[in-house]
């Protein structure tokens, strides 16, 4: 039978649950299990896609098209897998299911409840992705904080699976604040007392507790959250701040996390090897250099809006042992005069034009593209910052003035970026861009095809319904940025300056299969572009 673990929260939200989520399946893992991870979102929206970045942090792609929460993202990484669309159930999801089998007549003479129509349906779409994926257990965790009315629906079912499955199979794993008063000096854990109140209100004892704090639990402490919490001293852990991610579960590990879960869930013991693990901290934590990079984009305030990218950055440095310092400039400073981009150019060793939608900081962004080209600093641009380098280019070398994308300027006299033929006519706004993963054909000998070791064709993630034009792409080859990659319908996915040490734009995004130990090599050769 399936074993489910389910990850809760408490107190506020932003508390890194997803890492320790994902940190936990990762050491089911390495036990020798089957694992994937299923994040839950609690609102109305069938799926991330249509959610500003800016307010829930990036939209993550999956292989097959899935337009997802940030969290699939970690466990993809945590996990070394790729996951599908049905790793993520929202509200949305959930609802329209029961709604369409309610008109279908699956339900026919019942009134449709939340119990217990809903709470099945939650729990039928969790064993669907527990078969689907062949998993021994499956690690939940479900988005907000207890007490949120919208969360209710699937507390609920998983205390129901508790229920019916038994307490050798599910198991429930809450996490904490636990506040450090600066003038008392004392770790605080009343508010999580009361989070661990609410939750058995609603009929769940959790079985472990993580705890999240700047630092370390006291004995203190941690006997009171045992008291007050209902559960054993042993089976309370600490996650304070680290310098990164994947030391989490190293420290879980360490403090015995691992035995815990196998002790609830009679799972078999083996020492998990973690050294791939430790080593990848180690590299990440002592380089030998460092590079600069700017980060041009309009959500720059909200860092989790391009949260794969910085972990790309991440893996790809480490491997390198190169630590990159991001320097974020927001468009939107450089387009109302806040910045200049010129204040940069001596602080940074190259550029990275992030991706986006709209109109908003577009302008900022293309100053920025002009400075660095001019200055001959390395450039990646991905997706809409592939879009705006051909923009600048268009404008400024080729000399089409007003050239544009048709996202900005529909009506532009040099669509240089335009609609995909294949979106022409779509109005429906969710899931309906080109998504997930898709061929790309390289072509032998440019900057492009080394990168990927000569391979002729490779996939990446994609989610974009504007292409650049092929009518200008002889244009632009005589003045040198050059096709170095195709689709199959025949529109450039990659571009790149000839002769030029890194000058190159993706109109996919290969952050999102970059894992920590397999940096994505267009990373990889960016930053290594940044060292001379
Ligand atoms: N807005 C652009 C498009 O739809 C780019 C999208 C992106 O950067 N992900 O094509």
């Amino acid at each position: 039978m399936v074993k489910y673990v389910f990850v809760t929260g408490g107190v506020l939200s932003g508390l890194g649950k997803g890492v320790t989520a994902a940190s936990i399946a990762l050491l089911i893992k390495s036990l020798g299990y089957s694992v994937t991870a299923v994040k839950i979102d609690p609102y109305v929206n069938v799926d991330a896609g249509t959610m500003n970045p800016y307010v829930h942090g990036e939209v993550f792609v999956t292989e097959d098209g899935g337009e997802t929460d940030l969290d699939i993202g970690h466990y993809e990484r945590f996990l070394d897998v790729s996951l599908s669309k049905e790793n993520n159930i929202t509200t949305g999801k959930i609802y329209s299911t029961v709604i369409e089998k309610e008109r279908r007549g699956d339900y026919l003479g019942q009134s449709v409840q939340i119990i217990p129509h809903v709470t099945d349906e939650i729990k039928s779409q969790l064993d669907l992705v527990a078969s689907k994926h062949g998993s021994d257990v499956v690690v939940v965790e479900i988005g907000g904080t207890v007490g949120d009315i919208e969360g209710l629906p699937f507390l609920e079912a998983a205390r129901q699976l508790r229920f019916e499955r038994g307490v050798d199979n599910v198991l429930f794993t809450h996490v904490v604040l636990v506040p450090k008063l600066s003038t008392l000096g004392e770790l605080k854990t009343k508010p999580a007392q009361h989070s661990m109140q609410e939750l058995r209100r609603i009929g769940i004892q959790p079985d472990i507790l993580v705890a999240r704090s700047s630092e370390p639990l006291t004995e203190e402490a941690r006997a009171k959250l045992s008291l007050f919490g209902n559960l054993p001293v042993t089976h309370i852990f600490s996650n304070p701040d680290v310098e990164i991610v994947y030391e989490i579960p190293i420290q879980l590990h360490r403090q015995g996390l691992t035995r815990a879960v196998v002790e609830k869930l009679k799972l078999n013991y083996v020492d998990p090897d973690l050294d791939p693990l430790m080593e990848y901290v180690e590299k990440f934590k002592n380089p030998l250099q460092e590079v600069r990079v700017a980060m041009v984009g309009k959500y720059t305030r909200l860092t989790d809006s391009y949260l794969s990218i910085v972990e790309a950055l991440k893996h790809a440095g480490a491997s390198l042992r190169i630590r990159p310092k991001l320097v974020w400039i927001e468009a939107t400073d450089l387009e109302r005069g806040v910045k200049r981009v010129e204040e940069f150019l001596d602080q940074v060793d190259g550029a990275l034009i992030l991706p986006g939608f709209g109109e908003r900081g577009v302008d900022g962004k293309l100053s920025a593209i002009k400075a660095f080209r001019e200055a001959g600093l390395p450039v990646l641009g991905i997706c809409f910052g592939l879009q705006l380098m051909v923009v600048e280019f268009a404008r400024n070398v080729l000399g089409l003035a007003d050239a544009h994308s048709t996202e900005v300027d529909v009506n532009t006299p040099h669509p240089v970026v335009d609609l995909l033929s294949s979106q022409r006519g779509i109005v429906v706004k969710g899931g309906t861009m080109r998504l997930g993963s898709l061929e790309i054909k390289l072509c032998s000998g440019t900057l492009a095809w080394r990168i990927y070791g000569g391979s002729d064709v490779v996939y990446e993630r994609h989610r974009h319904r504007y292409q650049i034009n092929p009518s200008y792409v002889d244009a632009f080859e005589r003045e040198g940025l050059i096709v170095s990659g195709l689709s199959p319908e025949g529109f450039p996915e990659v571009m790149e300056q000839k002769n030029h040490r890194f000058y190159l734009g993706v109109q996919f995004h290969p952050e999102f299969k970059s894992r920590p130990l397999r940096p994505s090599p267009i990373f990889s050769w960016f930053l290594n572009g940044l060292m001379h």
